[in-house]
């Protein structure tokens, strides 16, 4: 039907969920049931050596107890290589993407050398030192059989756009400013694929028209805005979330065994418990 809602759930299967995650899918549940829309599940688990199988398992398990149903068939990213492959090979006809031979040591030499480096939402930004090696050292590193990843020539890319904006659904109109990241990686050494470059395709490949997640992704979304227009894809809408704190106002996270959906259900909490505590 057009026109209607379709929202989703994308955990990382590299731990049990915890109530943070039991509030970040009821509240994208709630988002698609408001107006009859649909539901969806992805499991983002493309770095394979953090994502384990019984967590996936452990996953459909615990939001199933929680009383949560969703569309099938759930989208695992590992299945789909594919799709990230040809938008990364889009994005090099385009000569937006550059290798980058780098290790952290490499990067954390160079920023030293500069007297430090200006932080982006995801921590020190690359300093650049791979955007500027000429066609023949990147040929000759390749052969060579150095491993790289493919990072994204932001400032480039934002040129061939212009200015971007978003839509949240709570905070109005957004003005891009995915500058603010530096050239984030789009392929990675050990994972042919990134968060960022999977996540926006997914959503459009699944038709997401409306991505709730947690407010810790809100600049995130500047990003993939500048990969949608790079890639021709549609731009949804957004909510972005507050996260849910423990007392003493920590977030919740993965290492907090207590606060498992798995760890209340064995302590004999009810789902509609659970739910309350959610906060739904
Ligand atoms: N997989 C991401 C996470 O578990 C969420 C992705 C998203 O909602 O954009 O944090």
């Amino acid at each position: 039907m057009p026109g209607q809602t379709v929202t989703r759930f994308a955990p990382s299967p590299t731990g049990h969920l915890h109530l943070g995650h039991a509030y970040s899918a009821l509240f994208a549940d709630a988002c698609a049931l408001k107006d009859g829309g649909r539901f969806l599940l992805r499991i983002e688990d493309i770095d394979r050596t953090r994502c384990r199988p019984e967590f996936v398992d452990a996953i459909l398990e615990d939001l199933t107890w929680l009383g949560l149903r969703w569309e099938e068939p759930v989208r695992r990213q590992s299945e789909h290589f594919a799709d990230y492959r040809a938008a990364l090979d889009r994005l090099e006809r385009q000569e937006l993407l550059y290798p980058c031979f780098c290790t952290r040591a490499d990067i954390q030499r160079e920023i030293a050398a500069a007297g430090g480096a200006p932080h982006g939402p995801e921590g020190v930004l690359y300093p650049g030192t791979c955007r500027g090696l000429d066609a023949a050292e990147r040929a000759r590193r390749i052969a060579a059989g150095a491993p790289y990843a493919l990072r994204l020539d932001v400032a480039r890319a934002a040129a061939r756009t212009g200015r971007l904006s978003w839509r949240d659904l709570d905070r109005g109109t957004i003005e891009a400013a995915p500058r603010a990241f530096g050239d984030v990686v789009l392929a990675r050494k050990d994972v042919p694929a990134s968060y960022h470059l999977a996540v926006t395709l997914d959503d459009h490949l699944q038709g997401v028209s409306l991505i709730t997640r947690g407010e810790d992704l809100f600049a995130a979304t500047d990003v993939q805005r500048l990969l949608q227009a790079l890639l021709g894809l549609a731009t949804p809408l957004y909510r972005h979330h507050r996260l849910l704190t423990d007392e003493s106002g920590r977030r919740f996270a993965k290492r907090d065994r207590s606060l498992t959906l798995r760890s209340l259900r064995e302590a004999g909490r009810t789902p509609d418990e659970v739910r309350r505590m959610a906060g739904f």
